[in-house]
């Protein structure tokens, strides 16, 4: 028998569900099933085709085939300020305050080890995207979740907050709109959780994936909007989302000099930073006419819309998300998430994620991403109705 084994830190974490769901998948597969996969934040789209062309025109550069800076390409560095200014108002220096990542997963867990020493206190919702509370962990902090509650429409209430755990934080995760739930945040919270963290001296992280996947004309916050945002925040971008990017693994950082620094130096020691010819594809990406986002989320509705409207047949009274790719569906009573789960897919074969594997106060909950086209959306619907699967 093989006896070393991996260090505590990676023992010590919980199983990643989506590799889990993965092992289900594949066997569910075997047997011959048609999966609609509706597990993963992974869009089904393509990435756009200027995006494409400039990829490979970059790829023709054998100046892009060495070693890209550390800080990232200067031109890809303004790209990402310029496009701050134009959908945020916000300026910043592309210098110091924007650093492109290898994926926002990889910035939001490093950023967690560049700056949580073990034992250091940090907050994070609970629902939450996994990297929010598993990047804590890799670095030995304890969490101090904070439940998130249907009645206060999945918005973390400041005032369930201890005044010793606050004074005790170092780093608070958020992210509005929110994975999983889909949830928005008011302009006021961005206000009112800046005004926390400067009271109690903690670095907000906020993640900001999913602003340009909004509808029906709601424009989500920057924390960088919020006057002292920068003084105590960064915010995190990926190029996965809204661009159908996610294999590439791009995204970037953005917001206080000296975090993005303290990140830098870090990662200065882990990686060499994006593939210079991605970094000129994702300048492409940004600088996209508005057009493009528009029909992205135009796309995004309408299988909102459909959806919603296909689960109200079946008992099921979800709310209209104003913004991300998921919605967020109760299970029916008397039922966990993981059985629901499990239930779903052996029975229709159509993959949804358990609320828990975003955290305990997930429980009761799946989650449905908007990847597919309605006419598999409608496929769903069917065999959910044929198998019994409602809200009753
Ligand atoms: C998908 C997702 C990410 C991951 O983005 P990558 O840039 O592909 O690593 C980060 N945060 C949230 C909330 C996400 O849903």
């Amino acid at each position: 028998m093989y006896s070393i084994n991996p260090a505590d830190r990676v023992q010590a974490l919980p199983p990643y569900v989506f590799a889990r769901l993965d092992e289900l998948k594949a066997r569910a597969r075997e047997q011959g099933l048609d999966l609609i996969d509706l597990g993963m934040g992974n869009p089904d789209g393509a990435t756009p085709q200027p995006v494409v062309e400039a990829a490979i025109n970059a790829l023709q550069d054998s100046t892009n085939h060495g070693y890209p800076p550390f800080e990232g390409s200067a031109s890809f560095r303004k790209a990402i300020t310029d496009w701050y200014l134009r959908r945020y108002g916000v300026e910043l220096d592309p210098d110091g305050e924007a650093l492109p990542l290898l994926g926002s997963k990889e910035g939001l867990t490093h950023l967690a080890l560049a700056y949580i020493n073990p034992g250091d206190l940090v907050l994070a919702p609970n629902p939450a995207y996994p990297a929010h509370f598993r990047g804590p962990l890799i670095a030995g902090g304890k969490v101090h979740s904070i439940l998130l509650k249907p009645e206060n429409d999945w918005i973390i209430d400041l005032g369930d907050i201890p005044d010793n755990v606050a004074e005790q934080a170092k780093v608070f995760f958020f992210n509005y709109p929110s994975n999983p739930t889909g949830a928005t945040a008011p302009r006021e919270f961005f206000e009112d959780i800046v005004a926390f963290a400067k009271k109690y001296e903690i670095l907000l992280v906020h993640d900001l994936c999913y602003a340009e996947l909004a509808f029906d004309g709601y424009q989500p916050t920057s924390l960088l909007e919020i006057p002292g945002g920068k003084d105590i925040g960064v915010e995190f971008h990926t190029m996965s989302k809204t661009y159908n990017m996610a294999g590439w693994r791009i995204g970037f950082v953005v917001g206080n000099s000296h975090v993005i620094q303290g990140l830098r130096t870090l990662k200065t020691n882990l990686d060499y930073g994006v593939f210079t010819a991605l970094q000129s594809a994702a300048k492409t990406a940004l600088e996209l006419p508005d057009e493009y986002l528009s029909q992205v989320q135009e796309r995004y509705r309408q299988r909102r819309d459909f959806l919603i409207q296909g689960l109200g047949k079946l008992g099921w009274n979800v709310r209209k998300t104003l913004a991300t790719m998921y919605l967020w569906v109760p299970c029916p009573p008397g039922i966990g998430s993981t059985d629901f789960a499990l239930s779903v897919l052996q029975k229709t074969g159509v993959v949804v994620t358990p609320g828990n594997a975003f955290g305990s106060g997930g429980e009761g909950y799946v989650r449905m991403s908007l990847i597919a086209e309605c006419e598999r959306l409608g496929e769903a619907l069917r065999r959910f109705e044929q198998a019994g699967i409602c809200y009753k």
